[in-house]
């Protein structure tokens, strides 16, 4: 007997990585639920932005694995990291450099919760915008109910359904600012496993639409204009911060730290491709070059919930990255940063 397992990776595609997959398949002994260990396996990386044709193969490293609901029964989803043929990190492995400073950092106990948004298309229009024209003013769409109102649920589910059953730390979901708008949240979880997961749920988000025959795009300006951008609230806290007495002492710390000297600058042109079309000062969102944090404010940089406040302890929401953000990374620099600052 056999069982498919889908090899995922990132790939080098610029100035924003995709996700490709293909799928391998394996004799049931080589199962990890009988204990063994996934192989690793090769592609064309001349085809992925990740190598020259005369010296093409690169390596697929598998790091996690899930349930495949897509396909169900023992079937397996693969998530790797690339390597060169010398089994170092390939210069687009970003995983690798995040689980060096999560492991440096790690008896602070980080763990992120990850709001992400993105946007449905139907040809060359976001789903729910009329053919040549323009659907009524944003308003009453967020977290809104109705046809006129909701476009693309049927895929919200099925693609929640799908994270749920691949065992995804999904926290929840909402109907966006923008027609064909939406968002699910991943985490809390630990650094490297809410950025696995994220990368997941954005796979299972483009093949669970594909059956819809919809296209997902984590464009984080996709419409230009008075209309919502995407973006992926990065919430995160430490242990220090998620604990009084001097939970908010900690919080406070870790707001200033993201605006000292040149943490600004090395935080939001690491925060995804287009973050000046997205971060203008309108629309709920802070502007690129300007840091700021506040209690409640979602004009600022990074907010604390009001509840966060009340009860002198808990998390912070850095709200700069954009919807196209490599998890990997804003987790990294959040990490580097705050525990930093933290430790001192
Ligand atoms: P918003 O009000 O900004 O839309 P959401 O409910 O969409 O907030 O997302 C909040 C996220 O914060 C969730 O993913 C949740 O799991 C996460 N979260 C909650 N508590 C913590 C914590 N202590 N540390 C990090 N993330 C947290
Ligand atoms: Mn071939
Ligand atoms: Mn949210
Ligand atoms: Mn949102
Ligand atoms: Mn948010």
């Amino acid at each position: 007997m056999t069982f498919k397992a889908e090899y995922l990776w990132i790939d080098g595609t610029e100035p924003t990585a995709k996700l490709r997959s293909k799928t391998k398949i394996l004799a049931a002994d080589q199962h990890p639920a009988h204990g063994a260990e996934l192989p690793i396996w090769g592609f064309d990386g001349s085809s992925t932005n990740q190598a020259k044709g005369h010296a093409s193969d690169r390596v697929l490293k598998p790091v996690a694995h899930y349930p495949d609901p897509i396909r169900g029964g023992e079937d397996i989803l693969v998530l790797c990291e690339v390597l060169d043929i010398d089994m170092t990190p390939h210069a687009s492995n970003t995983r690798a450099a995040l689980a060096e400073v999560a492991e440096r950092f790690g008896d602070q106990e980080s763990i992120f919760g990850i709001e992400q948004e993105y946007t449905f298309f139907k040809g060359a229009r976001p789903l729910g915008f009329p053919e040549g024209g323009f659907p009524a003013a944003q308003g009453g769409y967020y977290c809104g109910v109705g046809a006129d109102e909701i476009f693309g649920r049927d895929v919200v589910e099925a693609h929640l359904d799908n994270c749920l059953k691949a065992g995804l730390g999904i926290s929840g979901i909402n109907a966006e600012v923008m027609p064909g708008q939406w968002e699910f949240q991943v985490g809390p979880l630990s650094p490297l496993e809410v950025s696995d997961q994220l990368w997941v749920a954005r796979w299972l988000l483009y093949r669970t639409a594909e059956d819809f025959d919809v296209t997902a795009t984590l464009d984080p300006k996709p419409v230009k204009g008075d209309w919502n951008g995407a973006g992926a609230h990065t919430n995160f806290s430490t242990r220090a911060m998620r604990e009084g007495p001097d939970g908010y002492a900690a919080i406070i710390t870790a707001c200033e730290s993201l605006g000292e000297g040149s943490k600004p600058m090395d935080h939001v042109k690491n925060y995804g491709a287009g973050i000046d079309d997205r971060l203008t000062g309108l629309h709920e969102t802070a502007p690129w070059n300007e840091y700021s944090y506040g209690v409640s404010d979602r004009g600022a940089s990074v907010r604390i919930p009001w509840q966060v406040e009340k009860d002198g302890k808990g998390y912070i929401e850095d709200r700069r990255p954009n919807a196209n953000v490599d998890p990997y990374v804003v987790t990294r620099l959040l990490v580097d940063t705050c525990c930093a600052a933290l430790e001192k």
